[in-house]
């Protein structure tokens, strides 16, 4: 990529030539990140099963709470190198050529999966987490700079990138999926003298080609994105921060390290729970504003954390339950599991225009967004209510996919609600010195959401109706008293956020 050009003259709403009178980066960035969203979710959709299915027929033969386990850490920690990402770009290389080597960082890691070895599949995980951690904080401030802070088109812009990232977590499951499971993709792999059992590989390395072709669009069209991301000027006598890099990476690390051994050790989680609550207050009662603020921030931290703890299970408890307890046929043709991971996208494709259509209309009537959060976390344990019923029929044997369809789209109306909003309402609320770590902190929020819905989901039990029901409940439960949790600290919420809506 070319380095530091100048960046363009003029004003950048001049450039009305990308996709909806957006600017043309705008076209770049979607499909960039349509891509690495697709090589994310394809892998992702199979992982679990992968971890699970025995030696003898081309898996790692896991139980069912190590792979929910394994699968919690690693997404818990692509989000949690955001923050990294986030600062490394901040400081020393600038967004524009992070999201290049973040991506190339995530093909490799794709690609080292292909091979058919658990220390390859280690390896490759390790890769992915650390190349997203560096792609997908950096490619989402990238948008942002596409608009001046005044530029009407900038919510637009974030909802239309919002629908890349959803067109790729769509299609890629449907494709690294039938790959990995497919018994027609078996059969031909079988024709060609190769082994059957080795499609998840082809699944992982599928995922890889994605990335890569994201990487083309991106190097092929780099120089609608001259005027962006480019490497930040050095301190004033010409130093980089090398020891505070030194620090987050540590921290970061240390963090991971933790959640990885709260499997063992779960005071760990309740630890951080309590420490989380002690911020809140810490910074409630600071008589400054920004301190106020920072509290209100704190809350929607919390409430963002249990949000994802439920939603994430897509990968885990839910695709066990898809795999081994649904019948997944449509007008009696069968279809492979995975699939199941890509029907929050075509709900979020579908309800996305309906709700910026829903906001434009309430206009100022709309909801606050600590309202907004806790509509959020009622969908979700909604959600988990709904399958208390379908869990008892599984005793039954296989249950329809009708149950499936309502919980994706009861859990997409609560991301609707809760995950845009959080997005702007961070920005909003962030002192501006500290946006950056803001946004990190949102994405840490994902990140330890991602580790305790792995957690939870180790507790899954496909083999006992009654069981799997309560599984259900009690989760429901505990997340439904959060809801009126949230809502009864609405009021004292909003006079934290000191007149931000
Ligand atoms: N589904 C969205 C994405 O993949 C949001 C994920 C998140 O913020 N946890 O980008």
């Amino acid at each position: 990529m070319t380095p530091t050009p100048t960046p363009a003259a003029g004003p950048v709403e001049n450039d009305t030539g990308g996709i909806g009178g957006h600017p043309r980066g705008l076209t770049t960035l979607f499909f960039a990140e349509m891509w690495e969203r697709f090589s994310f979710y394809g892998m992702r959709a199979i992982l679990t099963y992968f971890m699970v299915l025995a030696v003898a027929e081309g898996g790692l033969g896991y139980d069912d709470r190590k792979a929910a386990g394994i699968y919690g850490t690693y997404t818990m920690s692509g989000y949690l190198l955001s923050i990294l990402g986030g600062f490394i770009a901040d400081n020393f290389i600038g967004a524009r050529r992070a999201v290049l080597i973040g991506g190339i960082v995530i093909a490799s890691g794709h690609f080292t999966m292909a091979l058919d070895s658990e220390i390859t599949f280690f390896i490759g995980l390790a890769l992915v987490a650390a190349g997203t951690g560096l792609l997908k904080p950096n490619i989402s401030t990238m948008v942002g700079s596409l608009y001046s802070p005044a530029d009407a088109r900038r919510d637009a812009g974030f909802s239309l990138f919002y629908m890349g990232i959803n067109l790729g977590a769509f299609i890629s499951p449907l494709v690294c999926g039938y790959l990995a499971q497919g018994e027609g993709w078996r059969a031909t792999l079988g024709r060609w003298g190769l082994d059957p059992r080795s499609s998840w590989h082809w699944g992982f390395a599928a995922a890889g080609v994605g990335m890569t072709l994201g990487l083309i669009v991106y190097v092929l069209q780099r120089g609608r994105l001259a005027h962006v991301g480019n490497v930040p000027p050095p301190e004033a006598d010409g130093s980089r921060p090398w020891g505070r890099v030194g620090l987050v990476l540590l921290g970061s690390l240390a963090l991971i390290t933790a959640m990885w051994f709260s499997d063992a050790y779960k005071w760990i989680v309740y630890l951080l729970f309590g420490l989380q609550v002690a911020l809140i207050l810490f910074f409630a009662f600071r008589p400054s504003q920004e301190s106020k603020r920072i509290a209100a921030i704190l809350v929607f931290f919390f409430a963002a954390e249990i949000f994802w703890a439920i939603f994430e299970q897509t990968g885990s408890s839910i695709a066990l339950f898809a795999d081994r307890l649904t019948d997944n046929r449509i007008f009696g043709w069968g279809f492979p599991s995975s699939w199941w991971q890509s029907v929050n996208s075509v709900w979020v494709i579908l309800l996305a225009p309906v709700f910026a259509w829903l906001w434009i209309r309430l206009g100022p009537k709309q909801p606050s967004s600590p309202v907004k959060f806790a509509l959020g976390l009622l969908f979700v344990a909604l959600s988990f209510a709904w399958m208390v019923p379908a869990a008892k029929l599984t005793a039954g044997g296989l249950i329809s996919p009708l149950w499936l369809l309502v919980l994706f789209l009861l859990q997409t109306v609560g991301e609707m609600l809760l995950s845009p909003v959080g997005l702007s309402t961070m920005t909003k609320l962030a002192p501006p010195r500290l946006l950056g770590l803001v946004m990190g902190i949102w994405f840490l929020a994902a990140a330890l959401g991602n580790k305790l819905a792995g957690v939870v989901a180790g507790e899954f039990k496909s083999t006992n109706a009654g069981e799997l029901a309560t599984f259900f409940w009690h989760q429901a439960l505990a997340v439904g008293v959060c809801t009126l949790v949230l809502f009864a600290l609405v009021p004292w919420v909003r006079k934290l956020m000191g007149g931000v809506h």
